[in-house]
């Protein structure tokens, strides 16, 4: 009988679906549920970048942009890094802009990876590094990071896991979803050691300016770095502008030009409402992205303090929106049995730390882009579970 199941590719039929998207497929059938499951901001777009939005389309802008992006965006971009990560980019050869951070991460790899090559990447983390090598016919493996350190990358956990066909090493710091961030000393040393293999990183950046603790510090402004880094970074968190789907790649030129072959291809361009948007954010953005800090900033505390209290040992996440508390002592059940206990019991949803890969066994993921009476209700409810549970 015909199957058109035959059809798909034996990579792609064997890519797992994404944890979280299964788990909210339940919770979106679920009535007065909390969800402390998104990974976006409860922000709308700050008024004034959805007004630049509006503007351009009023202006008639709705036609392609230079594959590259618009030069202004690429151009204030450049300005931006320069004075805010301390590396320098030429605008017209070194910057791309792309449907969002998930594009750049493809179009990076899609560049750089022979079949078989291999991909260091830090794990728990983003749901989609490992499929998108993966994708590419390249292998990825990972490499623990754990609570005692924070959910800091240990650079020996990194030079013990490297063999023979590593070619890329994935960074993404403040890392989604332990809220870790890894210091500079710790970057100096994982610099040397990328130099020493010859190795590429490619850095996910897109929580930067979400960081709490100190100044965030990138790989790609450490000396011999820029030219072996592939910076990417994007609009969706900082400022609140998911929808936009916009995003930027910064790198040494000739990988600049390989990653806008693909992108010409396979997307053209970055929609130009985004991109004319994405100019008054950078430009006039700083002070909408600091009011939302604060109100993260606040949630943070609160949060991190609250699931102490009740027992789930939480470390206080540097950076992003989330905190990743460790399940009760005594709990013998999953981390996939926790949420949907939890779930079922008070119709809270948190994610299964198992969604970002094994090493996640033994916590959750709870947002904290939710409001701050959303959080007081969520951990009132999180307390009642965990007492029912009687450990
Ligand atoms: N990287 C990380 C670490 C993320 O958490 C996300 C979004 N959850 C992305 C990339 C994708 O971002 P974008 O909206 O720019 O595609």
């Amino acid at each position: 009988m015909y199957d058109p199941q035959q059809f798909v590719a034996r990579h792609v039929a064997g890519l797992p679906r994404s944890g979280i998207r299964d788990f909210f497929a339940i919770v979106s059938q679920m009535k007065d549920a909390i969800s402390l499951g998104i990974g976006e901001p409860d922000f709308v777009t700050p008024w004034h970048i959805r007004e630049a939005a509006i503007f351009a389309l009023e202006r008639g802008k709705t036609s392609y942009t230079d594959n590259r992006g618009l030069l202004r965006l690429r151009q204030v971009l450049a300005d931006y890094i320069g004075k805010n990560f301390g590396m320098g980019y030429k605008p017209e050869s070194e910057i791309l802009v792309t449907v969002g951070v998930s594009e750049a991460l493809d179009i990076a790899l899609r560049a750089v990876i022979n079949p078989g090559d291999k991909v260091l990447y830090h794990e728990p983390c983003y749901v989609s590094y490992h499929p998108s090598v993966t994708l590419v016919h390249g292998q990825a493996i990972p490499v623990a990071t754990s609570a005692a350190d924070d959910f800091a990358l240990d650079p020996d956990k990194v030079i013990e896991a490297w063999e023979p066909g590593v070619k890329v090493l994935i960074l993404n710091f403040p890392t989604n979803p332990t809220g870790g961030v890894t210091d500079r000393a710790k970057l100096e040393k994982l610099a040397k050691f990328v130099i020493e293999k010859d190795m590429l990183v490619i850095s996910d950046e897109v929580y930067a300016e979400l960081t709490y603790e100190g100044t965030h510090t990138s790989i790609a402004s450490l000396p011999g770095m820029q030219e072996r880094t592939i910076f990417l970074h994007g609009f969706s968190k900082a400022w609140a502008m998911t929808g936009f789907r916009l995003g930027f790649a910064c790198g040494p030129a000739p990988l600049v030009e390989a990653m806008m072959k693909v992108h010409q291809y396979a997307m053209m361009c970055a929609p130009i409402l985004s991109q004319e948007a994405g100019v008054e954010a950078i430009t006039n953005g700083a002070e909408s992205v600091a009011k939302m800090k604060d109100q993260y900033q606040r949630r943070r505390d609160y949060i991190t303090r609250r699931f102490n209290e009740i027992g789930l040992k939480c470390h206080v996440p540097k950076g992003t929106f989330y905190a990743f508390p460790a399940l009760p002592k005594g709990f013998s059940g999953t981390s996939m049995d926790f949420c949907q206990g939890l779930l079922k019991a008070e119709k809270v949803a948190v994610v299964p730390g198992t969604a970002f890969g094994r090493s996640g066994e033994g916590f959750f993921r709870a947002s904290f882009s939710n409001s701050y009476e959303q959080l007081i209700t969520a951990t009132t409810a999180i307390e009642r579970y965990v007492g029912s549970l009687k450990l």
